[in-house]
């Protein structure tokens, strides 16, 4: 029978990054449309309750430090999420016993970032259904489960042989064994033995993804075969829950009025994401080819994002003169609403998931530059799949650069590519709108939360 939602809690625990935190936050967003409490249970994002103004109604609860954030730059980003998975088990057991002890919290379900797999202890012990949230693509978690496989029965083939490299993971067309997101984590076993973790369910009774059907059709119901459990594609969240999401940095504002000092379609936005670090060499080579290319920039240069260089305070002179003449440099985008500007004819990306996401929302096309695994496989997609872009391949150099920048922007495939882009925005759109499969899937969720 349905119970009634106004006093049921949802507990939401976000890994503490960009990237996982938005879509999550995005989800309470949705859940709190649908007559949810939302409680976000939190370990270092200070951040986002001090921002909570944008977040009326929800409530937050942090987690005490199992294991120093500064670990992450000497672990690795595996090592550091195995190890606080293994940390982290008692105090989430305590922290939602403090909350089944206040009062009127009868919590309908923890939903937790897949990489946050130690809430399941807490979930089991007190008997809350638990779901399990990814902020990748379906492809992504696919993946996931197949190197999971082909490692337990050991066929894990040697991932360097070129014969098998080409070949079509079967019932997977067009997915191969070299997409499969291996590279730039370091060694593979460490890899492996994350994805065992992420792919296991234990006990949780349903997965969502920050995904829609029409971008992902074939491996979503491979996914929902394979787990046999109900799997709610609700993407794209930020749409589906009309909010941008938390912005961890300060957004500069100013490259919106610079952008709007441009002509429609003309330029190009360079964002790569939270984490994406490059060489100073290869930063340099993109600056000369996006100036060859005669087009505006808007380029975002994150603190710390060029190795070995402060930022944009200390580019080299010939850089900045560059940038002067015809770009626009700042630290941090409202990338969103950057990329739904009519001056911004394509979107050079990292192709991270949610910049992927916000890219085919706005119908931008994309110059795929990515740095690893799970990015790569994404910009294979943008390219191979929905065609909506061009992979920049091999070392960075100059002449590359300008030859993609015009592609994208000036050329007819650039306008192929947009007006492809432009099919999969209204796609989205149509998805998250009354009766579409993104709007059925959270209105699926919702009863599912409320009868659970
Ligand atoms: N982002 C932003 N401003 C920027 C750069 C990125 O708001 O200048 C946001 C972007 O909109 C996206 C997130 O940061 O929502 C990055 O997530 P993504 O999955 O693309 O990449 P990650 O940072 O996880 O590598």
């Amino acid at each position: 029978m349905e119970k009634s939602a106004e006093k049921r809690r949802i507990v939401l625990v976000p890994v503490a990054a960009q990237g996982h935190v938005t879509p999550m936050m995005q989800l309470g967003k949705a859940l709190q449309s649908k007559g949810f409490s939302i409680t976000v249970a939190q370990g270092h994002l200070k951040q986002i309750s001090s921002s909570s103004q944008h977040f009326p109604g929800f409530h937050f609860v942090t987690l005490p430090e199992s294991l120093p954030q500064s670990e992450s730059k000497t672990l690795g980003a595996i090592e550091f999420m195995k190890k606080l998975n293994k940390t982290s088990e008692a105090s989430f057991k305590e922290c939602i016993s403090k909350l089944l002890l206040q009062q009127g919290s009868d919590i309908a379900c923890i939903i937790y970032d897949k990489l946050m797999y130690f809430c399941e202890a807490a979930a089991k012990e007190f008997n809350i259904p638990s779901i399990i949230f990814s902020s990748c693509s379906a492809t992504n978690q696919v993946c996931c489960c197949v190197l999971s496989k082909l490692n337990a029965e050991k066929f894990l083939i040697d991932m360097e042989d070129p014969e098998m490299q080409d070949e079509v993971l079967e019932g997977l067309h067009p997915l191969r064994y070299k997409d499969l997101p291996t590279s730039g984590f370091g060694p593979l076993e460490p890899l492996l033995e994350m994805c065992r973790e992420v792919v296991n369910k234990r006990t949780a009774s349903a997965i969502i993804i920050n995904t829609a059907s029409c971008l992902e059709s074939l491996t979503l119901s491979w996914m929902q075969q394979e787990l046999g459990i109900p799997v709610y594609p609700l993407g794209p969240l930020h749409i589906t829950a009309s909010f941008p999401g938390p912005s961890l940095l300060e957004e500069d504002r100013s490259c919106v009025e610079w952008l709007n000092k441009q002509k429609p379609r003309s330029v190009i936005y360079i964002g790569l994401g939270s984490l994406s670090q490059m060489e100073t060499m290869e930063m340099l080579e993109m600056a000369w080819g996006l100036s060859n290319s005669n087009q505006p920039f808007l380029w975002v240069i994150r603190a710390g994002s060029i190795l070995g260089s402060d930022g944009i305070e200390s580019l080299p002179d010939e850089i900045s003169k560059m940038v002067s003449e015809r770009g626009y440099i700042v630290k941090w985008a409202p990338q969103i609403e950057v990329l739904a500007h009519p001056a911004v004819g394509g979107f050079w990306s990292h192709c991270g998931w949610n910049s992927t996401l916000e890219s085919i929302a706005e119908g931008v096309p994309m110059i795929c530059r990515p740095f690893q695994g799970e990015q790569k496989l994404n910009a294979m997609y943008i390219e191979s799949v929905w065609k909506i872009g061009i992979q920049l391949e091999g070392e960075v150099e100059r002449g590359a650069v300008e030859r993609a920048v015009k592609r994208l922007i000036v050329d007819e495939e650039g306008a192929c590519m947009r007006e492809r882009a432009f099919g999969l925005k209204e796609k989205l759109k149509a998805s998250v709108r009354s009766g579409g499969s993104s709007y059925n899937a959270l209105d699926e969720l919702a009863k599912y939360l409320k009868t659970g």
